[in-house]
């Protein structure tokens, strides 16, 4: 028999995170998430493999920013058979690159792209007192960035900023 990993919680530190954070009605479901995956996968030749659509699984139930070593254990207590960390790296990264999961440099963390997949510009607004991250279709934002740097003779490809603060829900608490 082997040993029972105990179940990792969605998230490490205070709870009451999470969901609450997206916007109402800019998200999108678990299947229409899923299924978005499948078509991006195919269309860029790539195969969504089970490995892949798992890791995108476990971001999505995070429903917060998650690091690489939680979601290895939630592979692990699912499928009994032990996933390496380079494994779930290279699903990350490959979520990552078609913008269906971003990596949220200053947390060290993952989390699944909120609103399906946007591969260029994203802001995460995210809360130093409960670690969310809520994320900002930020195409709008960095219009002027992009056409700043294009009269440079650049052509951004991916802009993330990573904005540290207070969320409004640990603002009205303090
Ligand atoms: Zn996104
Ligand atoms: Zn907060």
């Amino acid at each position: 028999m082997s040993p029972s990993h105990a179940h990792p919680p969605a998230k490490p530190g205070k709870p009451g995170i999470g969901k609450a954070t997206a916007h109402a009605g800019h998200g999108i479901d678990r299947a229409a998430h899923l299924a978005r995956a499948e078509t991006l996968c195919a269309d860029a030749g790539e195969t969504f493999t089970p490995l892949r659509r798992r890791v995108l699984e476990l971001l999505l139930d995070a429903g917060g920013p998650a690091k690489a070593y939680d979601l290895l254990d939630g592979l692990k207590s699912e499928a009994g058979a032990a996933a390496k960390p380079p494994t779930i790296y290279r699903a990350l990264e490959f979520l990552t690159r078609l913008g269906l999961a971003h990596r949220v440099e200053s947390l060290n963390a993952f989390v699944a792209c909120e609103v399906g997949a946007c591969a260029r510009a994203t802001i995460f607004l995210i809360c130093d007192t409960c670690n969310g991250a809520e994320e900002f279709d930020a195409g709008h934002a960095l219009v002027d960035v992009a056409e700043a740097a294009a009269r440079d003779g650049f052509t951004i490809e991916r802009t993330m900023i990573e904005a540290h603060g207070r969320c409004a829900k640990c603002s009205a608490a303090a």
